[in-house]
């Protein structure tokens, strides 16, 4: 049966792939965000534009709807994530509280919450040999490197609240670097894989080979292709599982060998420059086993499949870029 859901964040990256797919499967949607989609229009049935840091706003979203896909944040990679830390705290508490209130007093009947990897221990991530990857079990006892970690564990414990005291059924996925077409590419929000795309295919077009990169390179991470995010976050809201999931791959590279493995997507000679830059932790993989318990399921595409098509993607967006004049790439990311 149809049912009527509320996707917060459609004008982002997840959201608004998100949407798309809710809207394919049948479902009736509302995207709900602060600005439009950059790229192309929402595939929502109704798009609004709206700030959810307000109670107010966040009541008229939810009017109607059974269910909500709640991926609204101010958010970016490292070097957002590591400078603005009273911002990302105040407006994302805000936007929380404020959701979870109107879809308790509207009686909506789920809700998904999109947490992240950023809020395991920072201690267990001073390495890169991840190869062990962190398990949902790890956050606790909790310290997250960032004020990004501290906020997302807050919402997953007031999740858990008002499912235990309000039988609001919430589901939570922790998602590990996501990237893909349609994603912030520049700008200062964007993560590792699209700037090292966007740096490779400007290297690729100008003639200047050298790719600049925060740190040595060797911090390792690992990246989910946004249909497999897309996919796992369905799966997940539908699961009947309640405890926070993973949600990623446990392909795990350093960013240099990311780096190229982009090169060679391009089929160009680069040459790396590491600089100073946040780099964020050491090393930070994917455990995957309870997803596979639980979904019977985990993210089907290897990072060069997702990073082949991204790549395509970016490289246009680039070209573009240099034919209208409008290069202002500031600094690449580490998410
Ligand atoms: P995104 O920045 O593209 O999307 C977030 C959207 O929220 C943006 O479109 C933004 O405009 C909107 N937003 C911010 N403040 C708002 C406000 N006050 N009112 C309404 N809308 C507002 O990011 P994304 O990558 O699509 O991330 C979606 C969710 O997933 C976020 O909660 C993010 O923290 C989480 N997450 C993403 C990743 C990743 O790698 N992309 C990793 C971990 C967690």
């Amino acid at each position: 049966m149809s049912k009527k859901v509320l996707v917060t964040g459609a004008g982002g990256f997840i959201g608004h792939h998100l949407a798309a797919r809710l809207v394919r499967s049948g479902d009736w949607v509302r995207g709900v965000d602060i600005k439009e989609p950059e790229f192309e229009g929402s595939h929502a049935d109704d798009f609004r534009v709206a700030d959810l840091r307000d109670a107010q706003a966040c009541r008229e979203a939810v009017d109607g709807v059974d269910e909500i896909y709640h991926l609204a944040a101010d958010m970016g990679g490292m070097g957002f994530i590591s400078s603005h830390h009273t911002q990302i705290l105040h407006n994302n508490s805000m936007i929380d509280l404020n959701m979870f209130a109107a879809a308790h007093s509207a009686s909506v009947q789920r809700i998904f919450y999109s947490s992240s990897a950023c809020i395991y221990p920072e201690g267990l991530q001073e390495h890169a040999d991840m190869q062990a990857g962190l398990k949902e079990s790890d956050a606790y006892p909790a310290q997250p490197q960032d004020a990004c970690g501290w906020q997302k564990l807050m919402t997953e414990r007031m999740a858990m609240y008002y499912r235990h005291e309000h039988r609001l059924e919430s589901t939570v996925a922790r998602f590990h670097n996501v990237f893909g077409p349609l994603g912030t590419w520049r700008g200062g929000r964007e993560k590792a894989p699209a700037a090292m795309c966007r740096k490779v295919a400007t290297a690729k077009l100008t003639g200047d080979a050298v790719v600049e990169i925060w740190g040595d390179g060797e911090q390792t991470r690992s990246f989910c292709y946004i249909d497999d995010c897309v996919e796992g976050i369905y799966r997940i809201m539908n699961s009947g599982h309640h405890e926070p999931l993973n949600l990623g791959s446990d392909e795990m590279v350093s960013i240099n060998q990311l780096v190229d493995l982009v090169a060679d997507i391009a089929g160009v000679q680069i040459t790396k420059r590491h600089i100073d830059g946040p780099q964020g932790v050491r090393g930070r993989n994917s455990d995957n086993t309870l997803m596979r318990d639980v979904l019977g399921w985990e993210p089907p595409t290897n990072l060069k499949a997702g990073l082949r098509v991204t790549y395509a993607w970016i490289e246009e967006r680039v070209k573009l870029a240099l034919a209208t004049d409008q290069v202002d790439y500031p600094l690449q990311h580490v998410g």
